[in-house]
């Protein structure tokens, strides 16, 4: 029989409101072990006491099975005296201990909830809000902390006696569950018109038992009547409201796109189950996994050719955005078996912050929506679904919101508190705490009015629930982005404007705890640079307080400034002027053909005399000119849409020769010179090659002289380690194809998984170079 030893474990990370303590007392008393846990600061504190073995073995479990929602960041474990205690206990925290605990993300319905929700025996039989401490709503509904009900927008809904008993039982699943509710005492679903009005009202609980779904007056009955007939159904869910319509409905689909103002972007669809998404997507396990996940981001998956949704769902694309059903509301509106899917988006118009309260979104919605299906758990923080796409079996965030906030990114270091304020378009904010970056939701496009409130909101709530008073702001150098504006007139704080991309390049070394000098290829549409011009095609050396432009693409001019932007065709002529002269006018193409000739002629006057036709080294924008010459995309109706189009034409393979760049030194450094390219692409275009073939030989040059270029600067530096990033890396094929070149040369590459690459990711950059700006 081996020694009686008791050890003091102490546990660390999101350990608390979770089901971390029961779980933990469990473990105990399956293996006869005595002692006790209790909440701490900064996690919880275990002893624990019995058999050697049998203690070791509790140690090594511990994270193993640990609940869903818990992230144990550190576990430590040393001996202690015995005691010879017999028990295992549960002690109560003591006041104001709790305060310094990571508040859980939200998270979908657990298998046990489910199962409950779809038992006509349970209590909960077909109830929306059925949850526990495995699942269901957190950062969401959360006001302050400490985290408890009271604090929470729960905290007008009085437990009844059976919900009580349930949070006072530490062997209860629902323990200390915050949201604790039923029939009974819990939050209700009612189904209004579009003007508000209601026309299904909320079931009454009867005492004895549930109310009886499908009844005539049943408002999630009643939703789904009105989305088979078409209609457009706002559906409030754990972050916001989603606009809702039938996605093999191309009607619904058509008339959603119009109130939503939504030409051609792709909607998100939620499938009924894993057997739906199959009938429409390739599904590979890695996809599989994140979509089953208890964070149930969109993932992004190619499509199969013949697909029952509707064409109007995501034109162009190669892929869906897809996600399953996350709350018990979505698996109630897919249990009577009338969906496939639903097109799911964003209940805003346009790019503004999704609604969230009732009155709100039929305000804002009037005109859109039909119906609306509320309830009256408010949520109090916003906060859009997060998107991921799986590449090289891994999931790579796109937008990282519901589901993994607040969960911070970890650091290699402490650093002083911070405020990031991050970019204009998908913007995010971070907040700094001792070795974690707090990387907010996605806040959306800063140039609406609307989301200027949403913006001020996430800090002020940010600050308040994670107690952190920054020292620090940091923010782009953009004289016009609303959130450098933003920062300036604060006062009475210290203040670090940080160059675009040298914030994409630390973040994703923040990313991999890289603390040394690397070589960043920073690849998007727009960043302002040093020099006023708008960079985007960089490669630099990077370290946390300082960088050094050592390459980058030629400048060329955007006629028209932002206007270039949504019209692609005159990149095209920007870049043909800049290598042909007047004469590209002559030259035998199907763009030149195409050409109005008067705008051209004003194109060209403003280009000769640089009038508001800024310089630009953007990467974006070279993907822009090659879409509309090889007759893609002329004019875009959302972000990017012209290099999303083009990377998804890309045909041929290997054997294809990628187009020529030119590497001229220049100082100290390389310019990027995209004559040959330009030369060589509009031969193909007089030979009539396929657009198909243009793309690939594009990918492959662009991803060939970037290589090249970071080659020479090893050469040079002897530096080695190689980090991506910029929203230009969404592309997959560049950032494959880029990879292998960089690998192939014994670089060591490090590209974002955790922190999207594109604007979404700049904050934490930003707080990273902040910390080291004022500590060196
Ligand atoms: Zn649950
Ligand atoms: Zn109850
Ligand atoms: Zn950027």
């Amino acid at each position: 029989m081996s020694a009686r030893v008791r050890k003091a474990v102490e546990v660390t990370g999101i350990v608390q409101g979770v089901g971390f303590r029961p779980y933990v007392y469990r473990l105990a008393l399956a293996r006869h072990l005595a002692g006790f846990i209790t909440n701490t600061a900064a996690g919880v504190s275990i002893e624990v006491e019995g058999p050697a073995e049998a203690v070791d073995e509790f140690i090594s479990r511990l994270p193993v099975e640990a609940p869903p929602l818990a992230r144990i960041t550190q576990l430590a474990a040393h001996d202690i005296p015995a005691r010879a205690e017999c028990e295992f206990r549960i002690l109560p925290s003591r006041p104001g201990e709790n305060r310094r605990v990571l508040i859980s993300p939200d998270v979908a319905i657990c298998n046990d909830c489910l199962r409950e929700l779809f038992d006509p025996s349970d209590r909960r039989f077909h109830y929306p809000f059925i949850n526990c401490t495995n699942c269901g709503p957190r950062y969401t509904i959360v006001c302050d902390i400490p985290y408890d009900r009271a604090r929470t927008s729960m905290a007008v809904f009085a437990m009844c006696t059976d919900c009580q008993r349930e949070y006072d039982d530490p062997l209860d699943r629902r323990f200390h569950a915050q949201p604790n509710a039923c029939w009974k005492c819990g939050p209700q679903v009612e189904l209004w018109d579009g003007a508000g009005a209601c026309v299904a009202p909320a079931l009454a609980p009867v005492s004895s038992r549930v109310p009886t779904r499908g009844a005539p007056t049943d408002p999630i009955v009643e939703a789904v009547a009105r989305l088979q007939a078409g209609y457009v159904v706002a559906v409030k869910g754990l972050g916001g409201f989603h606009l809702a319509v039938d996605a093999t409905n191309s009607a619904a689909v058509s008339r959603l796109r119009e109130g939503k103002r939504r030409v051609e972007k792709p909607f998100a669809i939620m499938a009924a189950d894993l057997e739906a998404v199959r009938n429409f997507c390739q599904l590979d396990d890695a996809s599989r996994a994140l979509l089953d996940s208890p964070e149930r981001p969109i993932v992004l998956l190619s499509k199969k050719p013949a697909s029952p949704i509707a064409d109007l769902v995501a034109p162009f694309n190669r892929e869906y955005g897809v996600f399953l059903p996350y709350t018990p509301l979505h698996y109630l509106l897919f249990a009577a078996g009338r969906f496939q899917a639903l097109v799911m988006t964003s209940g805003n118009i346009s790019e503004e912050p999704i609604a969230i309260d009732n009155a709100e979104a039929v305000a804002r919605l009037n005109g859109i929506a039909d119906f609306f299906l509320v309830h009256n758990r408010d949520i109090l923080l916003r906060c859009d679904d997060s998107v991921v796409r799986v590449t090289g079996d891994a999931p790579r965030q796109l937008r990282r919101s519901r589901g993994y906030v607040p969960v911070p990114v970890f650091l290699n270091e402490e650093v002083p508190p911070i405020l990031a304020v991050g970019g204009e378009l998908k913007n995010t904010v971070c907040l700094t705490k001792g070795r974690h970056a707090f990387l907010s939701q996605h806040i959306g496009d800063l140039e609406n009015l609307e989301s200027y409130g949403f913006f001020e909101t996430t800090i002020s709530s940010f600050k308040r629930i994670l107690e952190v008073e920054p020292q620090l702001l940091a923010y782009d150098l953009h004289p016009d982005y609303f959130s450098t504006r933003w920062a300036l007139a604060r006062s009475g704080i210290e203040r670090v404007g940080v160059q675009h991309h040298h914030a994409h390049i630390a973040s994703c070394m923040a990313e991999y705890h890289l603390d040394v000098k690397v070589i960043g290829i920073a690849l998007d549409g727009t960043g302002y640079g040093t020099d006023g011009a708008v960079w985007g095609g960089e490669v630099l050396l990077v370290n946390y307080a300082d960088f050094e432009r050592v390459a980058h693409l030629d400048y060329v001019r955007m006629p028209g400034g932002a206007a270039a932007i949504t019209e692609p065709w005159r990149m095209a002529v920007s870049y043909l002027h800049k290598h042909f002269g007047e004469a590209f006018l002559d030259l035998d193409i199907p763009f030149v053909h195409e050409l109005e000739r008067r705008q051209a002629a004003v194109l060209v006057r403003m280009l000769e005399r640089g009038v508001n036709s800024p310089l630009t080294s953007s990467c974006g924008r070279l993907f822009d000119a090659v879409s509309a010459l090889a007759g893609i995309r002329k004019q875009v109706n959302y972000e990017a849409q012209a290099a999303i189009e083009l990377e998804a034409a890309i045909a041929g393979d290997g054997e294809v020769a990628g187009y020529p760049f030119e590497l001229r030194p220049e100082g100290s450094g390389w310019i990027i010179d995209t004559r040959p390219l330009f030369v060589a692409l509009v031969n193909d275009l007089k030979s009539s090659a396929p657009a198909g073939i243009i793309s690939r030989r594009f990918h492959e040059g662009l991803a060939d002289v970037l290589a090249r270029a970071t080659k020479l600067i090893h050469g040079k530096t002897g530096l080695t380690n190689v980090c991506l990033s910029g929203g230009s890396f969404q592309n997959v094929f560049l950032l494959e194809h880029l990879k292998r070149k960089l690998e192939a040369d014994g670089l060591n590459v490090f590209t974002h998984f955790e922190v999207p690459c594109g604007d979404g990711g700049l904050s934490l950059g930003q707080a990273l170079v902040a910390a080291h700006r004022r500590s060196h």
